[in-house]
């Protein structure tokens, strides 16, 4: 007895250290939804646990127990619908958990029979379980942690389909179920839950982790404008591909400044996210450099397919319109192309295409034109 309360006393310090810590982690992050939701699953769990053990006012374990197992399972159902981007459970499920419960513990007030007071909570702890999983299977593209993470949800679904029948632990009439002793049975689901709770927090911690560190990343890749690669990571493609070969495209506006000046500078986001999105179309690292400038480095491409490439994105840019400019508003953009070479830095590459790109300003802009070597270089085709 005295080992079963110690077990009962050693599950639920741990949950509830285990709500303490999530609730700390949350501090750190943003999503603080998430790990709240988790931290209250594990709390009611962690309550739920202490009220079981032997000793406890019988109808004070009814009443928590109503409440708190269905409460744990729709907070742990709801930090999986953050964790998966769902949205939060609408109000009729809401409005069915609280309902079975609040009938569970009216049963318990009346002082109905085990078997009859127990089915509401027990339904309502179902329905939030059931819930939690649809929600973790119904996931596209899941990865190793989602899977971990709905083993272990699963599992906690099996300790619960196993705990149905244990219900209470303490104080029933019956003396064994599946052959075994109701304290055994006890324990061993005890043991299985001291072994998946901190599993389940775990698995959710080192989600949110990877997320956050992937955003971290994505964030310090990308341009938030236009979402194409920044500078430095341009930089960094370029450099890996300086052996392989290829081409880079260089890209500008032109006369952007006047569009800003007429139309406004959210008209001008709008042209230059335009411009961004022809780029990525064609498959490459398309980059944004700064303002209006762009690159496109395009791996194991010719100079004279760089400048195809090069050559469509304009013709396509200079014929589309453009909401907020108004009708029969056109913008054009000027290219200049360079192959990458082995022997030769990638600044210099940059460089060689930028002056293509200069002279195709100089040449009247809306044009691509290529650096072929040192000296020599031709205008690809003018528009
Ligand atoms: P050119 O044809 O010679 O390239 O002329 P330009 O007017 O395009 O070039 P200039 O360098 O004189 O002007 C670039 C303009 O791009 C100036 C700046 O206001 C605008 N610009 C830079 N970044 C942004 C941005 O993020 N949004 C908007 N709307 N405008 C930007
Ligand atoms: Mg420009
Ligand atoms: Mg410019």
């Amino acid at each position: 007895m005295t080992d079963q309360i110690s077990m009962f006393a050693a599950v639920s310090i741990l949950t509830v250290a285990l709500a303490v810590l999530c609730a700390l982690i949350n501090c750190g992050f943003r999503r603080k939804s998430l790990l709240l939701w988790l931290a209250t699953a594990l709390l009611c769990a962690g309550m739920e646990v202490a009220l079981l053990r032997p000793g406890v006012d019988s109808f004070l374990q009814a009443v928590g127990e109503s409440v708190l197992m269905p409460l744990a399972y729709f907070c742990a159902g709801q930090a999986v619908r953050f964790l998966v981007g769902r949205p939060q459970a609408d109000v009729t499920f809401v409005a069915a958990i609280a309902t079975l419960s609040s009938v569970s513990v009216v049963l318990a007030g009346l002082g109905f029979e085990n078997l009859y007071q127990t089915l509401p909570f027990k339904a309502a702890a179902a329905l939030a379980l059931a819930d939690g999983i649809v929600t973790l299977a119904g996931k596209k593209e899941k990865d190793s942690l989602d899977l971990a993470l709905l083993v272990a949800y699963c599992g906690l679904s099996a300790i619960f389909l196993l705990r149905l029948p244990v219900y209470p632990s303490i104080g029933d009439d019956v003396p064994s179920i599946y052959g075994l002793r109701r304290s055994e049975i006890a324990v061993v689901l005890l043991a299985l839950v001291t072994l998946l709770l901190p599993a389940v927090a775990f698995l959710v911690v080192a989600k949110i982790v990877r997320e956050t560190i992937l955003g971290y990343r994505s964030k310090s890749e990308r341009d938030s404008l236009t979402n194409l690669l920044n500078r430095r990571a341009f930089e960094q493609v370029a450099e890996e591909m300086r052996h392989g070969g290829g081409a880079v495209v260089l890209c500008d506006l032109d006369h952007f400044k006047a569009i800003n000046d007429r139309f406004g500078h959210l008209a001008g986001d709008d042209v230059i996210r335009s411009l961004a999105a022809l780029l990525q179309e064609t498959g490459g690292s398309a980059a944004r450099l700064g303002g209006e400038e762009f690159a496109l480095p395009l791996p194991h491409a010719s100079v004279a397919e760089a400048a195809a490439i090069a050559d469509s994105v304009r013709e396509r840019f200079a014929s589309l319109g453009h909401l907020k400019l108004g009708e029969g508003c056109r913008v054009t953009a000027s290219f200049g192309v360079a192959a990458f070479q082995p022997q030769r830095p990638v600044n210099a590459t940059i460089a060689a295409a930028d002056r293509a790109l200069y002279r195709a300003k100089r040449a009247g802009r809306n044009r691509v034109e290529v650096e072929l070597g040192d000296d020599a270089s031709e205008t690809w085709r003018a528009a």
